[in-house]
């Protein structure tokens, strides 16, 4: 971790902050965690997971649980589901705009850390900078009222983290995937059973920026241990919301053009 970020994270611990672990179940926030577990009193951490119903593995949960100390787990939904939302807008969220992370996942776990009502907050996510070039971008340690955070207001324009100090922190943005996972190793901890079965990210089962490899891990695992899904007909259910809405789920590529979820997959529903 960088030397000119710990001063800040110290003084912010001496200050009593409330640091928030937002929990996916994934390798990544399984490894913040850790360092987090390391670095901050207990009495300072709470965790919050988006619980993303149907569309998440199944054991997210039991994993986070199984994987930290007891600290207070809040689990929080949006008003409704990935589904839901394709279906009444009629299309698939895409990588230009992820309404589905700020509505299932940011959304909800703001909303429920406000309502914790702590006066200062330091907000920690598990993104890391190898993982794609726009996370590579994110700013490790920032405070709202910087540019990036600022923009987050209300549908009225009220700025939501008014009344409360809110910082933001990537404790494991310049990890390497490998560091992750000895991490996880060396705590004496296993990553959740899905990654051992191929897939190299966690949350949605089908997600939208996920590798054409990862997909197709997915849906072969979707049809043949059904029990590792919340939903065993979840695949189908993409299957059906492309043909109901006349859309793909992955973004038509240039130079494979615009192809079905079965069609890169190789798998039928
Ligand atoms: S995991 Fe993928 S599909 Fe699911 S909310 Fe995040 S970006 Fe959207």
């Amino acid at each position: 971790m960088k030397a000119d970020i710990l001063k800040p994270i110290h003084d912010l611990i001496q200050r009593g902050a409330l640091f928030v672990v937002n929990h996916s179940g994934g390798k990544d926030s399984q490894a913040m965690y850790l360092v987090l577990r390391d670095f901050v009193p207990a009495a300072q951490l709470v965790i919050v997971h988006a619980d993303l119903g149907e569309v998440e593995w199944a054991g997210a949960v039991d994993h986070i649980r199984a994987t930290t100390c007891g600290e207070p787990l809040h689990i929080c939904r949006a008003r409704r589901t990935l589904l839901e939302m394709i279906a009444e807008r009629g299309m698939f969220p895409s990588p230009q705009q992820r309404q589905c992370t700020s509505d299932l996942k940011r959304g909800p776990i703001e909303r429920t850390i406000r309502g914790l009502g702590a006066t200062l907050v330091v907000n920690c996510m598990g993104m890391r900078a190898e993982e794609s070039p726009a996370r590579k971008k994110l700013v490790q340690f920032q405070r709202a009222g910087n540019k990036c955070v600022q923009r987050r207001v209300s549908t009225k324009g009220r700025l939501l983290h008014a009344g409360r100090e809110w910082f933001e922190w990537l404790p494991i943005h310049d990890w390497t995937e490998a560091q992750v996972f000895a991490a996880i190793a060396a705590a004496g901890q296993q990553p959740h059973v899905v990654y051992s079965l191929g897939m190299t990210r966690f949350s949605c089962v089908f997600c939208i920026m996920a590798s054409e490899r990862d997909l197709a891990t997915a849906a072969r695992l979707a049809t043949e241990r059904p029990e590792l899904l919340n939903d065993p007909h979840l695949y189908r259910k993409y299957i059906d919301l492309e043909k109901s809405t006349g859309q793909v789920m992955l973004m038509p590529s240039k130079s494979k053009g615009r192809r079905t979820l079965e069609e890169v997959t190789g798998v039928a529903a």
